[in-house]
C-alpha cells in the first residue's frame, strides 16, 4: 500500500515491492516550478544548435541504457520485455526527432503594406506533463521531447504506480547534460502532486494523458486559469472486418490489437465488428489465435502478455466479464500477480456496459454487422474516437469508412496508431489536441505577430 508520504511500487507479476520513493507534495510541486522558470529562461536563451545538441546527448544516453530502463518497466509495470525495449527505444527517438525540430522551428513572413510583418514562436514557459501508468515511459517523452525542444521547461508527474523509469529519465537528463531543473520528475498522488500542477499559476500548459473522467477535471481547473491543456483520454476502439478483407489475416492479427500491454491501451481494439456474412468463419480462426497467446512471466523472451498492473485493475476488469459469459477465452497463469486470461465475449449486444465502456484489460467484443452504413453507425456508437481499424481489400470503401469514423487515428488492414513523427490524438470523449508528428514542438509556442513599420516615425 501507498501512503501520503510514499509511493509503493509492486511487481504486477509477483506482487512483490520493487522500490519505496517518497510522495511529493503540494509543496514540492510549488518549489519544483520556480525552479523550473528559472532554468527555462536560460534554456530558451541558448543557441538552438546547443540546445539540440543537449537534447540528442540525452537521446544518446537513453539509447545507451535502453536494457535497464526496459528490465525497469518489466519489473514496474508487467510489460513484456519485447515491448518495454521498443519503449524505451520510442523514448530515444522521440528525443531524437524533436531534437530535429529545435532549428526547423520558424515563425512566418506576412506581406503588408508600409512594413514588415513576422511572426514569432516562443515558448510556454514552464509545462507540466501527467503520465498515466500503461505506457510510463512512451507517454512521458511524448510531452517532455518537444516541449524541451520548443524551449520549455517540463515537469513530470508520472503515474502513483509506476514512478521509477520516469526518475531514471531525469538522472539521464542530467548525465546528458541538460541544465539542472530543467526537466523535474515529481511522482505523487494525482489529487495532490497532479492537482497541484494543473492548478500552479506558473505552469503554463498542462499534458495530460489519463482517464476521461480526471482528464474533465484537470480541463475545467486548468481552464479557470486559462492555461493550455492538452487531453489523450480513453478509447473503446472499433476493429471493423468487411466480408471482402483477407480474413484470415484479419484474424490472426485481431488478438494482439486488444491483448498488446494486456489490453492496458487506450488504442485497444476492443469491439471487433464483423460482416455477418463472414462472422462464423472469423471466429474459428480468431478462437486458436487468441488461444495460443502466451501469458506469463513478462521478463520472459516468448511471453506476448503480461500481467495487469495492479489488484483494482484486476477487480476493475473482473467486474465486466461473467464466468460463464460465452465466448473465447485464453489462459493465464495462477497464483501471485495480477492475471486476466484473454477474453473475447461473442454473445453481448453493442449496448452492453462491456461493449461501450473502456475495460482497459484483455477483453474484446465481437458484434455482427449488416452492411457499411450498419458498420459505421456501430463504429460510431460510443462516446470514444481515439482509433479504429478497417479490413477490407476495396480501396474505395477503405477511404470511404476511414473517413466516416469520427476518430483520430485510423488503420486500414493494419493495427497501427502511433509513430512519433505522425499526429496522435482523439476525438469527441477521448481528447483535446493533438501529440507527436510534424507540429508537436509548435504546440509548445505561443505565436506572436510583430509588424515593424517602414514609415518612419510619424512627423
Ligand atoms: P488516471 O486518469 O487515473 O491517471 C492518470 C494520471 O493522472 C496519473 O498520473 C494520476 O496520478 C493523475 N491524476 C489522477 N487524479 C488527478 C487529479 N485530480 N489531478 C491531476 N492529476 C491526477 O488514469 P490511469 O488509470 O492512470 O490511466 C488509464 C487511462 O488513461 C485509461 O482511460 C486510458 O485510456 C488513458 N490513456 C490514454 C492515452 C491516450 O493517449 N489517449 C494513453 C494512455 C492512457
Amino acid at each position: 500500500m501507498s501512503n501520503e508520504s510514499e509511493l509503493r511500487v509492486l511487481n504486477p507479476a509477483t506482487e512483490e515491492v520493487v522500490a519505496t520513493v517518497p510522495a511529493a507534495t503540494a509543496q514540492d510541486v510549488d518549489d519544483a516550478v520556480v525552479r523550473a522558470g528559472r532554468a527555462q529562461v536560460r534554456w530558451a536563451a541558448l543557441a538552438p544548435a546547443d540546445r539540440a545538441r543537449l537534447l540528442r546527448r540525452f537521446a544518446a544516453e537513453v539509447d545507451g541504457r535502453i536494457e535497464e530502463l526496459a528490465r525497469l518497466e518489466v519489473r514496474e509495470a508487467g510489460h513484456t520485455l519485447g515491448n518495454a525495449r521498443w519503449e524505451a527505444g520510442n523514448v530515444r527517438d522521440l528525443l531524437d526527432y524533436a531534437a530535429g525540430g529545435v532549428e526547423r522551428l520558424t515563425g512566418r513572413q506576412i506581406p503588408v503594406a508600409g512594413g514588415l510583418d513576422i511572426t514569432l514562436l516562443e515558448p510556454l514557459g514552464v509545462v507540466g506533463v501527467i503520465a498515466p501508468w500503461n505506457f510510463p515511459m512512451p507517454i512521458a517523452a511524448w510531452g517532455t521531447a518537444p516541449a524541451l525542444a520548443a524551449g520549455n521547461a517540463v515537469v513530470l508527474k508520472p503515474a502513483e504506480t509506476t514512478p521509477l523509469t520516469a526518475l531514471r529519465l531525469a538522472e539521464l537528463a542530467l548525465e546528458a547534460g541538460l541544465p539542472e531543473h530543467l526537466f523535474q520528475v515529481l511522482p505523487g498522488a494525482g489529487p495532490v502532486a497532479g492537482d497541484a500542477l494543473v492548478t500552479h499559476p506558473g505552469v503554463a500548459k498542462i499534458v495530460f494523458t489519463g482517464s476521461t473522467a480526471v482528464g474533465k477535471q484537470v480541463l475545467a481547473k486548468g481552464s479557470a486559469l486559462l492555461k493550455r491543456v492538452t487531453l489523450e483520454l480513453g478509447g473503446k476502439s472499433p476493429n471493423i472486418v468487411f466480408a471482402d478483407a483477407d480474413v484470415e489475416a484479419a484474424a490472426a492479427s485481431a488478438p494482439m490489437s486488444f491483448l498488446d500491454n494486456s489490453g492496458q491501451d487506450c488504442c485497444a481494439r476492443t469491439r471487433i465488428l464483423v460482416q455477418r456474412s463472414v462472422h462464423d468463419r472469423f471466429l474459428e480462426l480468431l478462437a486458436p489465435a487468441v488461444e495460443s497467446v502466451v501469458v506469463g512471466d513478462p521478463s520472459d523472451e516468448r511471453t506476448q502478455m503480461g500481467p495487469l498492473i495492479s489488484a483494482a485493475q484486476l477487480e476493475r476488469v473482473r467486474s465486466y466479464v461473467d464466468a460463464d459469459a460465452p465466448g473465447i477465452r485464453g489462459k493465464a497463469p495462477e497464483g501471485p500477480g495480477f492475471w486476466f486470461e484473454p477474453t473475447v465475449l461473442t454473445g453481448v449486444g453493442p449496448g452492453a456496459r462491456v461493449a461501450v465502456e473502456e475495460v482497459f484489460g484483455p477483453v474484446a467484443v465481437v458484434l455482427p454487422f449488416e452492411d457499411e452504413a450498419d458498420a459505421v453507425r456501430l463504429a460510431n456508437a460510443t462516446d470514444y474516437g481515439l482509433s479504429g481499424s478497417v479490413w477490407t481489400r476495396d480501396v474505395g470503401r477503405a477511404l470511404r469508412v476511414s473517413g466516416a469514423v469520427r476518430a483520430g487515428n485510423l488503420s486500414v488492414n493494419s493495427h497501427s496508431s502511433v509513430r512519433y513523427w505522425t499526429p496522435f490524438g482523439g476525438f469527441k470523449q477521448s481528447g483535446i489536441g493533438r501529440e507527436l508528428g510534424p507540429d508537436a514542438l509548435t504546440a509548445f509556442t505561443e505565436t506572436k505577430n510583430v509588424f515593424i513599420s517602414t514609415e518612419g516615425p510619424a512627423q
